[in-house]
């Protein structure tokens, strides 16, 4: 990866989305017909793919940006599934009961909060309602500081086949700023775990530019975690958005490392993986040569939803759980944010929708515009013009114009037939995208920095 100037950092390092949605959620609203968002998926006949929202953690990890319910209360559990099995069944008659599932997963929160036992009750109920294609992706993110070899086993029998865990950082300084102290056994024994029980793909999750973190120390946190030889890597940098996240108050800004040492840190980690076997996959992510997501990106059916990249084209999301989203071809929308709130409409025999919003047809050509320089990193004229039935470049003469600044920094190519990301310009990414985002002026403050 060729190392950008510092200028290029000042000049773009700016707030901007990270494009899992097109418009982004800050677009949703409560003003909108619950009952026409529902009935979008009556209009639907592709497969499926289902989230499952577990918010429970013991303890906050002080960078954290999902949202949680933190409790050591496990006995919360079990009236949750039955909240779940609850809304399962309420989505049913807006399901066509021939469609089946491609794609499962389990994010939270902590999904192996649940024990074991609960975790076998979660997948009867899903495997009651749902059918699955046989080459299903079923994953799940775990936390291997809560974990025992019985978790993997329940998560097993009900046929989840990937997982994800968060390392973030091994080093024990940085651990202890952030809350969050997972030895290398806990991480070891995880992996031995899920491959004792046939995991095909596992991921680990880090981040960088967090407290303490240097060039040096990140390059020690890479060196384990490579000798750890996981198919995936989710590389992160540390958002950080005190305003609506308040627990990142307390890794105040004096020790956070600044934006020359975050480049230095991507420069070498983009380095590091891809001498070690690792394709960088869209933005964040980094896989095996023989991965899913790298033959994905290579065959260009990379998708980008709220769960980050995924291999599965067209399917329809259908979100449970508190704060979930759920996403259709033309809407999205998402569940309360508490579980309070989430129950007490279930209790109501109401589907949990909290807002959402209905894509218009312009709205739709921008997201296919954006999605594709998001997974792809390049778009052609000529194709994105018959897909969408549109004049690409007088449609977006603006746009293009106004991305020959861009050009110039060597970030992007204009031709007169192709709009391409270069190698330089992958850092940039969420940049180029902004400049086809008809809504971002108004709200941009409300997002982190784009590097
Ligand atoms: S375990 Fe994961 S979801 Fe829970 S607080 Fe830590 S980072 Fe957030």
């Amino acid at each position: 990866m060729l190392k950008p100037d510092i200028k290029l950092i000042q000049k773009y390092n700016q707030p901007g989305p990270r494009y899992t949605s097109y418009p982004t959620a800050l677009s949703f609203t409560e003003e909108i017909d619950k009952e026409a968002l529902l009935a979008d998926s009556k209009n639907e006949t592709g497969p499926l793919s289902l989230y499952f929202h577990i918010p429970f953690c013991e303890s906050l990890c002080w960078f954290c940006g999902c949202t949680t319910v933190i409790t050591t209360d496990h006995d919360r559990s079990n009236a949750y599934l039955d909240l779940l099995e609850k809304e399962v069944k309420l989505f049913q008659p807006f399901l066509h009961p021939d469609r089946k599932a491609v794609q499962l997963h389990f994010g939270g929160g902590t999904p192996n909060f649940l024990e074991p036992d609960l975790i076998r009750r979660l997948g009867r109920i899903i495997h009651d309602h749902f059918d699955f294609e046989p080459d299903s992706e079923l994953s799940v993110e775990l936390d291997p500081r809560r974990l025992t070899g019985d978790h993997i086993k329940a998560f097993a029998e009900m046929g989840v086949n990937r997982a994800s865990f968060g390392v973030q950082d091994v080093n024990p300084v940085v651990q202890k700023a952030i809350h969050r102290i997972q030895p290398t056994e806990l991480n070891l024994q995880a992996i031995e775990w899920l491959r004792d029980e046939g995991f095909q793909s596992i991921n680990l999750d880090l981040i960088y530019g967090l407290p303490h973190q240097s060039v040096e120390s990140f390059s020690d946190t890479l060196d384990e975690v490579i000798s750890y030889d996981p198919d995936r890597f989710a590389v992160f940098s540390y958002a950080h958005v005190p305003s609506i996240k308040p627990a990142q108050k307390i890794l105040a800004r004096s020790i956070l490392p600044p934006a020359e040492t975050k480049l230095e840190i991507l420069t070498m980690l983009t380095e590091k993986l891809t001498s070690n076997g690792y394709v960088y996959v869209g933005m964040d992510h980094f896989a095996k040569e023989d991965d899913e997501l790298t033959l994905a990106q290579r065959n260009k059916t990379l998708q980008r939803n709220f769960q980050g990249y995924s291999t599965k084209a067209d399917a329809e999301i259908c979100g449970f759980g508190m704060s979930s989203v759920s996403q259709t071809s033309h809407v999205y929308r998402q569940n309360y944010k508490t579980v309070d709130i989430y129950s007490e409409s279930l209790a109501e025999d109401r589907l949990p929708v909290q807002r959402g919003y209905i894509l218009s047809p312009e709205d739709l050509t921008r997201r296919e515009v954006i999605m594709k320089l998001m997974c792809h990193l390049s778009l052609n004229f000529e194709e994105v013009s018959q897909k969408l039935n549109i004049d690409f470049t007088q449609k977006f003469s603006r746009e293009l114009a106004a991305l020959r600044a861009m050009e110039e920094d060597e970030l992007v190519e204009i031709t007169s037939e192709n709009l391409s990301i270069t190698e330089l310009g992958r850092l940039f990414i969420r940049n180029v995208a902004m400049h086809f985002d008809a809504y971002l002026q108004e709200k941009e403050t409300r997002f982190s920095r784009t590097i």
